[in-house]
């Protein structure tokens, strides 16, 4: 029975009868990295509890949400206050408003929005209208950027690498996979074959403006320019995925970061204050297609759900108060110059990349701007680093292809024990 269990390897074990693998997102059964989930009982700051009464420093940070840390005070009392007054309404409420006009003056290109509950929906809807608005049917995607679990997001390589995808998923139609195109990340030579090989067919470019499901893989210089004049030669939208990067990188996300505006904009994981959301804007010609003012329909039972909203609210209005990100990107530098002398002490061969408050160490590697050097990483390495950190009390996402948080509730003592649990990883690798 699931009510007595109280280990993490009874729990997973009654799991896997329940759910598919045991869990409810993939990366959670730990398969990338060989070894058992923990079970979570509570989280505050900068740590995870498991229900066995473990605790560990948590890099994850559910994989990206929680920038002030787990259940920060102010957040969560928000929640509560709201949590009283009605959990869900099915109609309009003021903190929707209030939500969509603080993301909208933070990232003057999202000029009106529409809230949903997922970063997988947003996208889905932004790719709909940029369909929509275009009239054309197929999409520029990225190797290695994830946009969600949508049909047309996952196609892999098909043999024509650059023209034509392939379902990366049973159950992906062929249709679906045909209208996605793969380029590759930071080479603007493939979005301009893509382009020139289906003339006055494609809708719009999708990117993650720094990429963060193939690892941490920032915009070379020029990238990002380079796919808004393309887009703006061919009449294709340029769609900034920001589901990790808004409210995480600075206020008005990469797009603010690098000086360049997208048409359209996926957002999602902080806008929530660590509650499901998601939300999907842009320019008000486009975003006025969109159902009941527009024919492009688009509909939520729970969308703009009011304790979604009011921890989203509360959240921007701290990092509006706080400006945490000179701090946090500072905080990340230093213990990650701290990681790259622990990986030229012990003699391995990995580097990390890093951009404001996350980072990815990757193993095997010197130096990842692409996708085909990403997939070069050693994910053996990784496993072993992983399953060491874990039983040191240092908790990582569970796979090399993602990237490290660290949030304002993160410690110099919490790093210390980082960086030491590393050394005696390393030396144990080596
Ligand atoms: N876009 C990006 C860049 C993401 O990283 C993710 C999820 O990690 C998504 C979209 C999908 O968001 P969700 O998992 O909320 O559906």
């Amino acid at each position: 029975m699931v009510v007595g269990a109280e280990s993490s390897a009874e729990l997973f074990s009654q799991a896997g009868n329940l759910m598919p693998g045991g869990v409810n997102s993939p990366v959670r059964a730990f398969n990338a990295v060989g070894a058992e989930p923990v079970y979570i009982e509570h989280a505050s700051g900068s740590k995870l509890y498991s229900v066995e009464g473990r605790e560990y420093i948590d890099y994850m940070m559910s994989w990206g949400p929680l920038i002030l840390g787990h259940a920060n005070m102010e957040i969560t009392s928000t929640i509560t206050e709201a949590a009283v007054k009605g959990t869900s309404f099915g109609a309009n409420h003021k903190n929707e408003v209030v939500l969509a006009e603080l993301i909208s003056q933070s990232m003057p290109a999202v000029e009106m929005l529409r809230l949903v509950n997922s970063g997988t929906e947003a996208t889905m809807s932004a790719l709909r209208l940029a369909r929509a608005a275009t009239g054309r049917e197929k999409v520029i995607k990225f190797k290695g950027c994830y946009h969600g679990h949508a049909d047309s997001f996952l196609i892999s390589a098909g043999s024509g690498a650059l023209t034509q995808g392939s379902p990366s998923s049973p159950g992906v139609t062929r249709g679906a996979a045909g209208d996605t195109l793969l380029a590759d990340y930071n080479s603007i030579v493939s979005v301009k074959e893509c382009f020139e090989l289906n003339l006055g067919e494609i809708a719009a470019v999708i990117v993650e403006p720094v990429a963060g499901n193939m690892g941490l893989i920032p915009p070379v210089e020029g990238f990002l320019a380079g796919l808004r004049q393309e887009c703006d030669k061919y009449g294709a939208l340029l769609i900034f995925d920001e589901v990790i990067t808004g409210f995480r990188l600075g206020l008005g996300g990469a797009t603010e970061m690098y000086g360049v505006t997208p048409d359209l904009t996926t957002l999602g994981k902080i806008i929530g204050g660590g509650l499901p959301v998601g939300a999907y804007g842009g320019r008000r010609e486009l975003m006025e297609q969109i159902s009941p003012l527009g024919q492009v329909y688009q509909a939520g039972t729970l969308s703009g759900n009011p304790l979604a909203c009011a921890a989203g609210v509360r959240m921007l209005e701290i990092l509006r108060r706080d400006k945490p990100y000179t701090e946090l990107a500072k905080m990340c530098q230093a213990l990650t110059a701290i990681m790259e002398e622990n990986i030229a002490e012990a003699g391995i061969k990995a580097c990390i990349n890093r951009v404001g408050s996350a980072f990815t160490l990757f193993f095997g590697v010197e130096s990842v701007n692409s996708y085909d050097e990403a997939m070069s990483a050693d994910t053996a390495m990784f496993g072993a680093y992983f399953r060491g950190m874990l039983e040191r009390g240092i908790y990582l996402p569970p796979a090399q292809y993602e990237a490290n948080f660290i949030s304002t509730a993160h410690s110099i003592d919490d790093f210390e024990a980082t960086l030491l649990a590393q050394k005696e990883v390393f030396a144990a690798l080596v």
